[in-house]
């Protein structure tokens, strides 16, 4: 089987890194997907196996160099070259800059940018050897129009859409795109811990008046990585029900 047909997905364990890693099994991708723990990967094989789909599912914090390494090596083992990476992976630590500690900065921006860094530099070199690749990038709306109480999360997202434009000026002409999705307010376990005030708060933005599904974003994320997406390139898609038109 062509390498190109294995797709790499950062947190594949549930929400939209889950929904896309099915989507691009549907697609005929093979999948490696990621967990930070054991149930993670469980979940992973569960919703993956069955179909034939999972290469592999690998334990992965990308906020820790050890584990990013041991994660290189594992791969490296079992001889899996991905030239599909989705750098879905993400976390929030919201709060007000004026009480925000390190702490919040520093893991929202190791989770959300540095990953993106580290993973899409290794995952490259094969890419640009096979002259074929395809990048996406799970950045946020709040990249974009910013939002209060996360500016932390905002100045990471708003990185990765510099970052995903930089990386496709530098390749377009090796046969890899480089684009990024930007997810508006959707139902997963990352939105489900807001409190009822923030969430109708957001409602009351979202034209479509409802949050959008993990489908929906996965959707949009296999159009980028199918063929009839080859000439889209540095584009950040806005996938949002109207909360933002940018
Ligand atoms: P989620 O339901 O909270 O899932 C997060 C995923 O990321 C899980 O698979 C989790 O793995 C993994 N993850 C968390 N911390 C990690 C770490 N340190 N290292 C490696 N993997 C880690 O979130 P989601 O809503 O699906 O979000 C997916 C992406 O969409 C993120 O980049 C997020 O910023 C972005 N996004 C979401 C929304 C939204 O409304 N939900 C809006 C805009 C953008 P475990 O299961 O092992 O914890």
């Amino acid at each position: 089987m062509s390498e190109k047909n294995i797709a790499l997905v950062t947190g594949a364990s549930r929400g939209i890194g889950l929904a896309i890693a099915q989507a691009l099994a549907a697609q005929g991708l093979d999948i490696v997907g990621t967990a930070t723990g054991d149930a993670g990967l469980d979940a992973i094989e569960q919703a993956l196996a069955p179909s034939g789909a999972l290469r592999a599912a690998l334990k992965l914090d990308v906020t820790d160099k050890a584990s990013l390494a041991a994660f290189f090596e594992a791969l490296e083992a079992a001889s899996l070259a991905p030239l599909v990476l989705i750098n879905n992976a993400g976390v929030t630590r919201d709060n007000l800059l004026l009480r925000m500690k390190d702490e919040e900065w520093e893991t929202v921006m190791a989770a959300n940018l540095d990953a993106v860094f580290a993973l899409t530099r290794r995952l490259l070199r094969p890419m640009v050897k096979a002259r074929y690749g395809r990048i996406v990038n799970v950045t946020s709306v709040v990249g974009v129009s910013g939002n209060a109480g996360q500016s932390n999360y905002a100045a990471a997202k708003a990185g990765v859409i510099g970052f995903t434009k930089s990386l496709a000026q530098e390749i377009a002409n090796r046969g890899i795109t480089v684009n990024a999705v930007a997810p508006g307010f959707i139902d997963t376990d990352m939105t489900r811990k807001l409190n009822d005030d923030q969430k109708s708060g957001a409602l009351a933005r979202i034209p479509m008046g409802r949050m959008g599904t993990a489908e929906e974003i996965a959707a949009t994320v296999a159009f980028l990585v199918s063929d009839g997406a080859a000439y889209i390139t540095g584009e950040t898609i806005h996938v949002n029900g109207g909360m933002y038109m940018a």
